[in-house]
């Protein structure tokens, strides 16, 4: 009781979410969620009855959130999910948990699946260090500063997209230079249309151009994982890997 769990779900094959994580919405007084309609359709998936069911999104905050404290400080536990993947990733869960933690209310995370880490883990990309840029500004200034920061961005950098804005970053990243830099575009991972487009940030710009003009649109959800800068960091990045490897092998 009295506590807040945040828990991961799927972000698309409905296998993908934990023992735990089933077990703790069976078990809470109360699920906060970021469409109803979402979570009542997984809740029927895994088979667990009828739940007190709290709205808490991006636009409800400054309601649900005093709502939900009023609840767990009453002694509730509450589990909190987004549409997909990890709450509090690129999806509202933030003020909640800071809140929480300013009343030292226990915040509990049960983790699983992520868009971001299940992309980084299949790029073949150096991601001993990564940097998790979510969704770059839609524009102006500070969509510009920000393409310019991951053009410069020395490591691997993860972003997240949506389908008809796709063109318009790969475009502008090449535009800004990193035409040549390699990618990992991930597309609807864990879903039936998985796939993955290896090349640089010119060529997965022009094949999805391609696909966008055949298909009229670009479908299904995106992540995308650009390389880090160059061949040489890379050589020297696994270097320093295998040398860390090395010492912790002989210190043992
Ligand atoms: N909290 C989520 C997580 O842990 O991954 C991310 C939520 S964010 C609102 C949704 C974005 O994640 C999508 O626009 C897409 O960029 C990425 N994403 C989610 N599911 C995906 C999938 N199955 N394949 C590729 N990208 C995905």
């Amino acid at each position: 009781a009295r506590t807040l769990y945040y828990v991961a779900t799927p972000i698309g094959n409905l296998e993908d979410i934990t023992l735990r994580a089933v077990r703790t919405l069976r078990e809470v007084d109360v699920v906060a969620t970021e469409d109803t309609r979402v979570t009542l359709g997984l809740l029927r998936h895994l088979h667990i009855g009828p739940k007190k069911l709290v709205a808490h999104h991006d636009h409800n905050l400054a309601s649900s959130v005093p709502k939900l404290i009023e609840l767990l400080e009453g002694g509730a536990s509450v589990a909190v999910v987004s549409d997909a993947g990890t709450p509090g990733i690129s999806d509202p869960g933030l003020a909640l948990a800071a809140e929480c933690a300013r009343r030292s209310i226990p915040i509990v995370p049960v983790p699983g699946a992520c868009a971001a880490v299940a992309a980084i883990s299949v790029s073949g990309f150096v991601s001993t260090e990564f940097i998790f840029g979510g969704f770059l500004p839609r524009s102006g200034s500070g969509r510009k500063a920000r393409i310019a920061e991951m053009v410069g961005e020395r490591r691997a950098v993860v972003l997240y997209e949506a389908p008809h804005r796709m063109l318009d970053t790969l475009g502008d990243l090449k535009m800004a230079g990193a035409g040549g830099r390699g990618v990992v575009v991930a597309r609807e991972m864990t879903k039936l249309h998985e796939e993955f487009h290896r090349g640089t940030i010119a060529s997965a710009h022009a094949w999805y151009a391609a696909i966008a003009e055949r298909d009229g649109k670009l479908r299904g959800e995106f992540a995308v994982v650009i390389a880090p800068l160059d061949a040489a960091t890379l050589e020297q990045r696994e270097g320093e890997a295998a040398a860390v490897a090395e010492e912790r092998a002989t210190e043992a």
